[in-house]
């Protein structure tokens, strides 16, 4: 597409010389295998940060922001999805709507050098469809706000490019990174995006950045960030793990003192206390604090994600009785060795066994299960997490010595039916849960 900068017209016209800003639109998409979370494309060159997007302001114009997605910022933060379905990292309209505008005020004029953006999704969210238009806000008439259904191009903008990226045949998922080089000077850019299909609810872009370049700006060349990975032996190097603070270096410290020492111990308790016939724990394990992780933390496998805000807050709190119990779950591999036919691992154990191991056996002085007469009666064994910690430490305490181990073997063999109380403890975990309420309601022995 060629265009003439508007603020150059009257130039060309005092002189007889026709010249034109030429611009290029580059397109290339990666398939879901190639896609990786660098976003290395061959001619698109790879999201940067510090650029002048990064400084600008971005608002929604028109059309809703999908709460299941980041908001605006996710679009020029510098960073980046690591996967291909992960929705917090992106930016995307509203499931089932017809996209909308997004304004970029980059706070002063600039000389564009490229405007370049990118998406990644596992299918149909993945390509972009959308028209770039630009102004200096200097035009007559010039609207600062172009809402639809307005043609910004009547409204002091000049249309820089429209972009469909949807490729003519094959599937539609993997990574698209946009160029448009060349776009001219200009203060305000507006992106009118549209849906990548007509039907169904899921044509919304997964938006992961939009990066500005500003020709006069100097090249900024990216230092990777300092890699923050303490490795650790456990028993002389029978197993290993890390922890990553390459995010939060502020944690390096902590995680060096009093992190690593206790989970040092622990895990190899934690196996123990967990074993199964021909089962072997996992020998590795990793620790990461990011921002990936939205909550408090989440094991996957043997990985294991903190989310930094909440250690930040709880260093003398909660943060090393929480990854206890993430460890715990390292040690569990209940996803493992499934025969057909095997009973599914109740959640409320599933979740019920970390918290009794924290709770009672790594720092029992917490007290943190504890339920008052005046809570016994809504108590509910199966409550999951702390509760069904409690009502375990019950059944362990006046029953059975074991049950943790048996509980633990037949979940992780696929063979835990309720049963296994009667068998164990001659009553059904009905009747045990009963007695425990009856405990719970008379309090603590004096
Ligand atoms: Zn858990």
């Amino acid at each position: 597409m060629k265009i003439i900068p508007y603020s150059l017209l009257a130039v060309f016209l005092g002189f007889a010389v026709i010249a034109r800003a030429e611009v290029k639109i580059t397109i290339d998409h990666l398939d879901k295998e190639h896609a990786t979370a660098g976003f290395k494309f061959p001619h698109v060159p790879a999201p940067r940060r510090g650029d002048a997007a990064a400084k600008a302001v971005f608002t929604l114009l028109d059309g809703q922001r999908d709460g299941g997605g980041g908001d605006l910022d996710k679009l020029h933060d510098g960073t980046l999805p690591n996967i291909d379905d992960e929705p917090a990292a992106n930016f995307f309209f509203q499931a089932g709507t017809e996209g909308g505008r997004i304004l970029v005020d980059l706070g002063s004029v600039i000389d564009i050098r490229e405007v370049n953006t990118y998406s990644w999704h596992s299918g149909v969210r993945a390509p972009q469809v959308w028209r770039l238009y630009a102004s200096d806000g200097k035009a007559p008439g010039f609207s600062a706000q172009p809402k639809r259904p307005a043609d910004p191009a009547t409204l002091g903008w000049r249309l820089v490019a429209s972009v469909d990226t949807r490729p003519k045949e094959g599937p539609l998922g993997g990574q698209y990174g946009v160029s448009i080089s060349d776009p001219g000077a200009a203060r305000y850019l507006l992106f009118d995006v549209a849906r990548t299909i007509d039907v169904g609810s899921f044509g919304q872009t997964f938006f992961s950045e939009i990066d500005v370049l500003d020709r006069a700006a100097p090249e900024v060349v990216e230092t990777p960030p300092v890699q923050l990975t303490e490795s650790v032996d456990i028993d002389g190097g029978a197993s290993r793990f890390t922890v990553d603070t390459t995010e939060t270096p502020d944690l390096t410290d902590w995680s060096h003192r009093e992190l690593i020492p206790a989970l040092q111990k622990w895990y190899p308790l934690i196996v123990k206390m967990l074993p199964s016939n021909g089962f072997t724990a996992p020998k590795t394990f990793s620790i990461t604090f990011t921002d990936r992780c939205k909550g408090v933390a989440a094991t996957m496998g043997n990985r294991i994600e903190g989310s930094p805000g909440w250690y930040r807050e709880q260093l003398k709190g909660e943060a090393i009785g929480s990854l206890v119990h993430e460890l715990v779950h390292v040690a569990q591999q209940y996803g493992h060795a499934r025969q057909p036919g095997a009973t599914h691992p109740p959640g409320w154990l599933v979740e019920g066994i970390p918290d009794y191991i924290r709770w009672y056996l790594y720092e029992p002085q917490s007290k943190g299960c504890e339920i008052s007469p005046k809570r016994a009666a809504t108590a509910r064994y199966d409550a999951s997490y702390r509760v069904s910690a409690n009502f375990l430490n019950f059944v362990i305490g006046k029953y059975d010595k074991e049950l943790i181990r048996e509980l633990n073997a037949a979940m992780r063999e696929g063979r835990y039916d309720a049963e296994l109380w009667k068998k164990r403890t001659g009553h059904t975990v009905e009747e045990l849960a009963d007695e425990w309420k009856k405990a719970l309601e008379a309090g603590p022995p004096p």
